[in-house]
């Protein structure tokens, strides 16, 4: 189910409290700048200019503001586009879908679902099996290395 982020209703609609709640405050000391306006206020990192657009280690992708475990590496593809794309999440239920209607487009934005931290936005025109391009900031994730 998509709800529009900013409603006023939408902390009500919540049948349960994120996993992680924090004041503004406290995410501004936990996170650098950059971080904190991707993640908590839906920022967008310049194409290219992530650490993680060409990675291809091995490993997991975390939330860099909460921990939570969002994408594999086995999930990650080369899309062209600038940012990390990923086919789907780790585990489903660890991202949010919300409908974006900022800058004249809808799009549709994907949050870490324990904390609410913007990520970026999920496309339909992925590569097989899926179809879908996650389309994700690098400011938003680190990367949890496999152990080989
Ligand atoms: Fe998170």
């Amino acid at each position: 189910m998509f709800r529009t982020r900013g409603s006023k209703t939408e902390k009500t609609e919540r049948e349960t409290p994120r996993e992680v709640e924090l004041s503004e405050d406290e995410w501004r000391e936990r996170l650098s700048p950059e971080r904190y306006r991707v993640l908590r206020h839906a920022g967008t990192e310049p194409a290219f200019s992530g650490e993680y657009v060409n990675c291809h280690l091995d490993g997991t992708y975390a939330c860099a503001a909460c921990g939570a475990e969002l994408f594999s590496s086995d999930a990650k593809f080369d899309s062209g586009s600038g940012w990390p794309s990923f086919t789907e999440p780790a585990v489903a239920n660890a991202v949010e879908l919300h409908s974006d209607k900022s800058f004249g487009m809808v799009r549709t934005e994907v949050l870490c679902r324990a904390c609410g931290s913007h990520l970026g936005h999920v496309f339909d025109d992925g590569p097989r099996p899926t179809g879908q391009r996650y389309c994700i900031n690098s400011l938003s994730l680190t990367i949890d290395e496999a152990q080989s």
